[in-house]
This record gives structure tokens, sequence and C-alpha cells, in this order.
């Protein structure tokens, strides 16, 4: 790193050599080969950094920590503000959490940051269309909060719950980062037109933002048609940001327009630490063969040496990758199979060897630190200046006819002094009367009770004790309305 000191009226250059306190995670599976690559391959760069290893994930659970992250490893990362880490493995749909979604939440790392580009070297269906694009996924809201609830023994749930300030802090990241790389154009992509208030509020949120950046084309996209348009011209893409869970799926499907998983790096940026780490997992099925692409990890590794300042380290190591790939052709398994191919170590070694060589057939982009001054704008929740709840929703374990089922609700609403509006299944409308007779059915209903004005908190919870006497009810939610507009969707065939 070059710093600049001013001394009198004379400037001095100075070249410090700082060391920088790293966390390193190795990880699961191949977690710990991939990051001792890029381990390897950035201490060869000369940047100084003081790795602090730590642990995360399978070997944690196992241990009966149900987080999976120790508070040796939150306390290292609290204390040097950057992490790299290798992929950790998540028991998939039963008990603990991902220790990946928990370092993300720890740490409101609210933006993930996810380049595709085509490599040199890497021979794919799209080589020659030069992709260039990024992913910027909000990293801590959504699906992915895991917020999941069974209703009934045989129905589940799972809270989509989308923050203003979560799309108002990804949305600025986005155009920051647009902008830091000198992008021309910005995409959002949603399911705005599904679901209008949670997908809907980053639709908004970016058409708002997007007056504040002229100088960026600002497109909102329908996510289905971008991950449709990504397969068919993905070289139209520079920036697109999503929610969550579209941005998992669609940087994983943008990896494999680039060689796949191998090739996909990630930063997880918060205001106060920022993790870097591959999109891919921790494919245990190669884990100790010797055989996996470090690639991901080792661009991780770029983008962290980016964050810390370290540009000219970052390009040697990004052009000793060119050289390794598209001159030396030296490649791993997952581009050329398993004849000719390298293994991780001669990868790496390659890599290292080739620092400090130039690859010619690349222009190089002139990477800026994202200004995220601008991303910590304080976001002030929404204040309406006139609500009111105008009634709510109860959500039934129901095995009764419906015709059944509804008689006991307009008794229970008599009861209550409300009135029984609307029974539903899966927001559709079952009761009182339904033209559609081929509806199949689940053990699940939604009634939805309505007051003649304004309801208060005593009032619902009359409702809710008069239905409790009949019905097994799982759920509830208010029927707000603020300044004017209704906080709640319609049902399919309610009036
Ligand atoms: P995965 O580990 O990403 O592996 C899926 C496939 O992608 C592999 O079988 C392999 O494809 C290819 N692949 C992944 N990394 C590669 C690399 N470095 N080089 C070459 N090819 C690579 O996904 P998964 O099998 O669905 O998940 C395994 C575990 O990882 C799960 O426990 C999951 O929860 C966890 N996970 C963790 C993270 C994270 O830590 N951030 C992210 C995703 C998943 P082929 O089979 O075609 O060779």
């Amino acid at each position: 790193m070059i710093l600049y000191a001013k001394l009198g009226l004379v400037d001095f250059k100075l070249s410090v050599r700082m060391t920088y306190n790293v966390t390193l995670i190795p990880g699961d599976g191949i977690g710990p080969e991939v990051t001792t690559s890029a381990r390897q391959v950035i201490d060869a760069t000369g940047v100084k950094i003081n790795w602090e290893v730590c642990e995360a994930g399978a070997e944690v659970f196992k241990k009966g920590l149900a987080t999976g992250v120790p508070q040796e490893t939150v306390d290292s990362i609290n204390r040097n503000k950057v992490a790299l880490k290798g992929p950790l493995a998540t028991p998939v749909g039963y008990g603990e959490k991902s220790a990946n979604v928990t370092l993300r939440k720890m740490f409101e790392t609210y933006g993930n940051i996810r380049p595709v580009k085509e490599f040199p070297g890497v021979a794919t269906p799209y080589s020659g269309r030069g992709i260039d694009l990024v992913i910027v996924r909000e990293n801590v809201e959504d699906l992915y909060a895991g917020i999941e609830h069974m209703q009934t023994p045989s129905v589940a749930q799972c809270l989509k719950l989308i923050s203003r300030k979560g799309c108002e802090k990804i949305v600025r990241l986005g155009f920051e980062f647009a902008r830091s790389q000198n992008r021309k154009t910005i995409h959002c992509a949603t399911k705005a037109n599904i679901m209008k208030f949670s997908e809907g509020m980053l639709k908004r949120t970016f058409e708002e933002i997007a007056e504040e950046y002229p100088d960026l084309d600002a497109q909102h996209i329908i996510v289905d048609n971008c991950a449709h348009q990504l397969v068919k011209k993905p070289e139209q893409f520079e920036v697109i940001v999503t929610t969550n869970m579209n941005g998992d799926i669609l940087s994983d499907l943008s990896s494999a327009l680039i060689g796949g998983l191998g090739f996909a790096p990630g930063a997880n940026i918060g205001d106060n630490a920022c993790i870097f780490e591959a999109v891919h997992g921790s494919a245990p099925k190669y884990t100790g063969k010797n055989v996996i692409n470090p690639m991901a990890v080792i661009l991780s590794g770029i983008m962290m040496l980016r964050h810390i300042g370290e540009f000219k380290a970052a390009l040697d190591i990004e052009h000793a990758l060119y050289i390794t790939c598209a001159v030396d052709k030296v490649l791993t398994r997952d581009v050329v199979g398993d004849a000719n191919c390298a293994s991780t170590t001669k990868f790496t070694e390659t890599v290292i060897k080739n620092l400090g060589r130039r690859y010619e057939g690349i222009q190089d982009r002139a990477y800026k630190a994202i200004s995220i001054n601008n991303t910590n704008i304080p976001v002030a929740p929404i204040q309406p200046k006139e609500r009111f709840i105008e009634g709510i929703d109860i959500f039934f374990e129901n095995t009764k006819p419906i015709g059944e089922f509804g008689k006991l609700m307009e008794e229970a609403a008599l009861e209550a002094s409300v009135k029984l509006k609307i029974i539903t299944s899966r927001g559709m409308k079952i009761y009182p009367t339904t033209e559609n007779t081929t509806m199949d059915l689940i053990d699940q209903v939604t009634a939805r009770f309505v007051g003649d004005g304004s309801l208060n908190d005593s009032q619902l919870q009359k409702v809710i004790a008069s239905v409790s006497t009949r019905a097994q009810w799982a759920h509830i939610e208010k029927l707000q309305v603020f300044d004017g507009k209704a906080g709640y969707t319609k049902a399919h065939g309610e009036d």
C-alpha cells in the first residue's frame, strides 16, 4: 500500500507494508483445500496478512453448538472486520440453522456482491460474448430469515419479510457499486407482479433511488424473465440488484454461463465487517481428492484485497490466473474433465509461479473502493399520517366440510360483533360461494373477519376468543390500512 504524507510544504510518497489481520474460516468439505490455495496465492503477492484461523460449520454443530459459529470466531471477525471464508455445510430440511446465514445475519452483511465474468481460456458455449455482470443480492431478509412454522401437522409456512430499510440499503449499495466500477446500466429483478408488497417494496425503492443516479440507466425486470434473458443474452446485464432468494438462484445460474461454480466469487458486505467467500458450497463428494477448482475462493480473495486497498496485488493475481488458464492451459477437472486436468495443488503452484506476468488479452477495469458513505444513510421507518384496523385474518387447521366450518365461523362472527367476509384456501375464495368445484382442499383455511369501522385490539381478541371455542386456530394477521391504502392483499375471488 502506498501512503501519501504531508510534512511542511513537501509531499512524501511512502511505501509502507502494512500487516492486515484477517479471519480465515477454512470451512467444511472442500473448504480447507480451496482456502489453503487462496491463502498461499495471496501470501505470495507479498501482502502481509496475519491470518487468524477460526472454526465454523459442521464440526462446530457436532460439538453441540446450535449456531455453528463459536464465540472466538465472532470475536475474531469483530476485531478484524475482514474474513475469508470457505463453504460451510448446512443440514438440509431439519435441525440447525445454516451457519452461513447466521454469520451473515450476526454481522449484518446486508449485501452479497457476486461477480460473473467470462474467463479467458475457459471455453463455454458463451465464450466470446463478454459476460461481465455482477449480482447484488440482498443478504439478510426475505425467505432466508428462516422464519418457518408448521401451521398444521401437514402445512408449512415460511415468512418472507422485506423491509424498506433493507431495500434501501441494498439498492444504494447496488448503485454505489455500479458507479465505483463505471458501469452504465443497472437492473432490479423482482417478482413484484405477484408479491406486490414484499418484492414490490424493492421495485418501488429502486425506482425512487434511481432518480439520485441519473448517470446510470436503471431498469426493472421481472425475475423469471431475468433468468430467461441471462441464458439468452447475458451480455446485456452489468449489475442486477435483487432479493435474497432470487439472488441466490440467479447467481448460481449465471456462474454456469462462465464455466460453473468454480469461477464464482462473492463478498458479503456490511457496515462493520465484510466476509469474502465463494458462491459454491462444500461439494462433499470431492473432499480431500485434490481435484477441486480453487478459483472461486482465489477470486473472492482478490475482492478482499481490493476491499483493503491492495489493488496491485489483486491485479497481479488476476493476471496470474489469466496466464494460468489461457496461456499455460493449466485447468482443473471441472473445466477439462478427468484427462489432462491439473490438481488443486498444481493449479495453485502455477498461479503463484505466474505472479508478475501480464496477460494482454483483457482490458483491466479501473477499480475504485465502493463509497459506502451513501449506504449508511439512516432509514427511518415509514410513519403513516392515518392508520386503522379493518379486520383480522385467522388461519385454521380444518378438516370439516367447508359449509360446516363456514357456519361455525358465522356464529363466531355474530358472537364477536364482526362480519365473516370470506374463507379462503391458499389465497383462493372457498366460502360463502365458489364457482371453483375442482379445488383440492388441504387441512388449512383462512377466515377473514371485518368490522363496520375501525377495530381495536380488544375487539380482535374477542374474535379470537370466539373462534377458539369452535376451531383450532394457528396464526393471525391484522388487516391494517395505512394512509388509506390496504396493507393486505385481497384473495382470488374476493370483492
Ligand atoms: P455445492 O457444494 O456448491 O456443489 C454443487 C456442485 O457444484 C458440485 O457437485 C460440483 O459440480 C460443483 N462445484 C462446487 N464447487 C466447485 C468447485 N470449487 N470447483 C468445481 N466444481 C464445483 O452445492 P451442494 O452440493 O448443493 O451443497 C453442499 C453443501 O454446501 C450443503 O451443505 C450446502 O448447504 C452447503 N453450501 C454452503 C454454501 C456456503 O458456505 N456459502 C453455499 C452453498 C451451499 P459437479 O458435481 O458437476 O462436479
